[in-house]
């Protein structure tokens, strides 16, 4: 009978497609084109009704019996299918415990904390004590103590940024035989140096001293490559007896090791600061040319770094410290000016600005 035939070839073929079938939706198209409404099993039985009375039952049965295997082979592939694309969908969804994880950014101690810690962990080495002090502070400790003349051009207010006190006037000011060109201005400032720290130490404390006072000062400098109004010093001053300016010379050198390198030389110029006699400045050797001459040292073969000097008479005899039994010294030095020297910065704003970019690289 052609019938039967057809009902194999149609369960062979249904059931190669069905073991091919890639996903669920092949699948389907399959259940369609088998058992759907125009399929291929169902066509044959439409077929049935050209068939002898005694034929039919047993085409019946057989076909039955195909329409069967056929929707047992699709279920059960089905749900191969099914669990097939399950464990594919969660193979993609899921998660590497043991993948490391992204580290979040850390901070660190801007560039002239970091300075500054450096400084103090020479000198405390040394046996030195660290002293901080009031940014505000009085003309006298920032100027009148430090042997600084009451004509000095430091003590101008387009050199010191001065605090406004409303309490007094100017003829209290006058009376007080204050300087005419801060009329309106009061005794009250904005640190412009450290070295009032100095004089405050020197009145709570007998000599020997050995301390220095890191910390922020201001001066009304509009900010460029080289100035900046709020910049930081570390300031030093020894007072004891039998001090020369040998010891300023070996201190200063042994700092200028630790802090600029091992090989670098230093040299000693005469200069001029009303708090020490003598006073001199101090240069470091260029480490970009080291000594030869290059445009970074000016072509000079040295960098200047700090200001020092014997610490005047005057000065100690102002904090009551007898000069005639102790003698000392006194340095500075600018933070920023050892960031730009260490590190050839062609903008000391770039420190203030905030920029992570340049931050991160220290
Ligand atoms: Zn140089």
């Amino acid at each position: 009978m052609a019938i039967v035939d057809d009902l194999k070839t149609i369960e062979e073929e249904a059931a190669a497609g069905i073991a091919g079938a890639a996903d669920l939706a092949q699948l389907d198209q399959i259940r369609v084109a088998v058992t759907g409404k125009k399929g291929s099993l169902t066509s044959v039985l439409r077929g049935m009704g050209q068939l002898s009375k005694e034929e039919r039952p047993v085409v019946g049965k057989l076909a039955n019996e195909v329409r069967g295997r056929v929707e047992a082979a699709l279920e059960a592939r089905k749900a191969e299918l099914a669990a097939l694309e399950l464990e594919a969908k969660i193979a993609a969804d899921a998660v590497d415990v043991t993948l490391p994880g992204r580290r979040p950014a850390v901070g660190h101690q801007h560039l002239i904390k970091e300075i500054m810690q450096e400084a103090e962990d020479f000198f405390t080495g040394l046996g030195y004590v660290v002293e901080d002090g009031p940014y505000v502070d009085t003309t006298y400790y920032n100027f009148t103590a430090l042997n600084a003349p009451e004509d000095h051009p430091s003590r101008s207010a387009r050199d010191t940024f001065y605090v406004v006190d409303p309490s007094k006037d100017d003829n209290e000011l006058l009376e007080a035989g204050h300087n005419t060109d801060r009329l309106g201005i009061s005794e009250l400032l904005l640190r412009t140096q450290t070295s009032g720290v100095q004089v405050h130490h020197m009145e709570a404390h007998k000599p020997p001293i050995y301390m220095i006072c890191p910390g922020t000062v201001f001066r009304p400098d509009t900010a460029d490559a080289n100035h900046l109004p709020q910049f930081n010093q570390i300031e030093g001053l020894v007072v004891d007896e039998g001090i020369t300016f040998g010891d300023l010379k070996g201190t200063l050198d042994a700092f200028t090791k630790a802090m600029f390198g091992e090989e670098r030389a230093t040299r000693y110029r005469p200069h001029f600061f009303p708090f020490t006699e003598p006073s001199c400045e101090v240069d470091v050797s260029c480490g970009v040319c080291h000594g030869e001459g290059c445009s970074f040292c000016k072509h000079t073969g040295w960098l200047e770094i700090l200001g020092a000097g014997m610490v005047d008479p005057n000065v100690l005899e102002n904090c009551g410290i007898d000069s005639e039994r102790y003698t000392g010294f006194a340095f500075g030095i600018g933070a920023e000016r050892v960031a730009a020297l260490r590190y050839d910065l062609p903008d000391l704003r770039m420190l203030v600005t905030g920029d992570m970019r340049f931050l991160e690289q220290f």
